[in-house]
């Protein structure tokens, strides 16, 4: 069972580590993934998934959630102004927080409606310009600004170059992440995710590894 089988990799690699057994969080990424897919890994009891985009998240997870209780929502994709609502009222906790423009609407929205997500700071730590995520160099500035807006910023989060070690950018991310206060790390995918675990990563995000290849055509 893919499921089981990434949990007790993740212990494996916790006490490796030396840390608490159970302290990384496992974010189930279902992403383009058929119901059928989804369904099965909350029927094995699971709760806490990711997803990437706004508009697939609201077409699914009210029907699941009117199913399973419990459902705990991450959102992990780039983020349009225009689809911050939606996203906050959705989603217990938002990993891509990467500009001003979006902290400030974060922090009006959260102003009228009462509550905000937890916020992660996406960071751009391979400074590539396709990615989302504010660069390492900008990165302490925004997290104070984030923070003087009373946004409830728990972390960081970064995806790493395909082509590159992710665990320097781990590194490097769980650095900016100490020298500013921050205990959340949300970093390591399926192809890394021991590593993540091994430099302390709070929230690994695993999508293939559990549900097998994203199906394109669906969602
Ligand atoms: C899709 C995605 C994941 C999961 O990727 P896998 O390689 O399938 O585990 C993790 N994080 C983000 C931001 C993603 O978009």
């Amino acid at each position: 069972m893919a499921l089981q089988d990434i949990k007790d990799r993740i212990i494996s690699a916790e006490e490796k580590a030396e840390r608490t057994a159970g302290s990384t969080q496992l974010i189930a990424v279902s992403k383009v993934q058929p119901n059928e897919r989804v369904q099965a890994i909350l029927e094995q009891g699971h709760r806490v998934f990711g997803e990437n985009r706004v508009q697939e998240a609201a077409g699914k997870w009210p029907a699941f959630r009117e199913k399973f209780e419990g459902i705990e929502l991450h959102l992990i994709g780039p983020l349009q102004t225009n689809k911050a609502r939606q996203a906050m009222e959705l989603a217990q906790s938002i990993h891509t927080l990467d500009r001003p423009k979006l902290a400030k609407t974060f922090a009006r929205l959260a102003q009228e409606m009462g509550a905000c997500p937890d916020l992660y700071i996406q960071v751009n730590t391979g400074e590539e310009p396709q990615k989302a995520g504010v660069l390492p160099a900008d990165a302490d500035a925004f997290v104070a600004e984030a923070i003087a807006m009373d946004l409830p910023v728990r972390g960081l989060m970064c995806i790493p170059p395909v082509d590159q070690e992710a665990a320097q950018h781990f590194a490097l991310l769980g650095e900016i992440a100490a020298r500013n206060g921050l205990t959340g790390l949300s970093m390591g995918m399926s192809g890394d995710f021991e590593t993540a675990v091994a430099l302390g990563a709070t929230h690994v995000r695993v999508g293939s590894a559990i549900f097998g290849d994203r199906v394109p055509s669906a969602g």
